[in-house]
């Protein structure tokens, strides 16, 4: 069977989108076309009977925008104030493109803690796994508001793939401002080649990832993509890069269309959650 057409039978779905797909970049305010497509799509995978959660960033991008704040160089408490205002905004609004679809949002912020202490990662394992069974969509983003550098992941990507293995996912999908996987950075490497599929990820495809992002928002560049990758596909689950540009492509990738860089699951019996989020940076 062609792999793609494995993905209709993918019962656990994390979905990420990152920041700069859900703004307008002149002016970053929230782009609500977006927004809704997006809130669309996700009520539709929910109608087919599987379990869908949400990894959304935006809550700092929201909270600038609200009080005027110019996105560079913030110092700590700024960018906290910021995500603080921002995620109560960010949750109203798809509160309310949820419930017009009349399914039930909930919030669920996390930082390197839920997972590393075993009590909270029991907790927060219980929370989405009776949110799931009640039929709501959890939408997840790191507590941006008290996580400082010693608790933060960093970045939604690797939070995405840490919540998808948190609860047992067969499929991340990645929303991203690219189409996927390159041999090469495409934006300055006209030669460079779209990857389909990865097997394996090699030490080699690990180096091909670059730390860059052709936005000014959001933190997440290739490497944190492949880094997201290394988490979800050891513990499970298929996991898909692609571009956001248009959010219809949710329901193509479901189709078991060919869409984005697909990573190939190669569950590994040693791969321990907490362990892995203690190590990282
Ligand atoms: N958690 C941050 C936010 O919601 C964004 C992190 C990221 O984009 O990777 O603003």
């Amino acid at each position: 069977m062609n792999i793609r057409e494995t993905i209709k039978d993918k019962k656990r779905i994390v979905v990420k989108i990152g920041s700069s797909s859900l703004q307008h970049k002149e002016t970053g305010g929230f782009d609500y076309t977006k927004l809704e497509v997006l809130v669309r799509e996700l009520c539709n995978i929910k109608n087919q009977g599987k379990d869908v959660v949400l990894v959304s960033s935006g809550a700092i991008a929201a909270g600038r925008q609200a009080v005027h704040v110019k996105s560079d160089d913030n110092p700590i408490a700024v960018k906290q104030a910021c995500a603080a205002i921002g995620q109560a905004r960010l949750m109203m609004i798809y509160q309310k493109i949820f419930a017009e679809y009349n399914q039930v949002a909930a919030q669920i912020l996390m930082t390197k803690n839920t997972i590393i202490d075993n009590l909270n990662r029991f907790n927060a394992q219980n929370t989405f796994s009776e949110l799931l069974k009640l039929g709501a969509i959890p939408i997840v983003n790191e507590n941006d508001t008290i996580a400082t550098y010693e608790i933060e992941f960093g970045d939604n990507d690797t939070l995405s793939a840490i919540v998808a293995s948190l609860i047992g996912a067969d499929l991340l999908i990645l929303l991203s401002d690219i189409d996927g996987l390159y041999t090469d950075d495409p934006n300055t490497n006209k030669n460079a080649q779209f990857i389909s599929v990865v097997d394996q990820l090699t030490d080699e495809l690990m180096t091909m990832g670059k730390a860059t992002t052709g936005s000014n928002v959001g933190t997440g560049g290739m490497s944190t993509k492949l880094q997201a990758a290394k988490i979800a596909t050891q513990s499970g689950a298929d996991m898909i890069i692609a571009n956001a540009e248009d959010i219809r492509i949710l329901h193509r990738i479901m189709d078991g269309r060919e869409y984005g860089t697909f990573f190939k699951a190669h569950k590994d019996e040693d791969f321990y959650l907490a362990d892995y989020v203690n190590q990282l940076e």
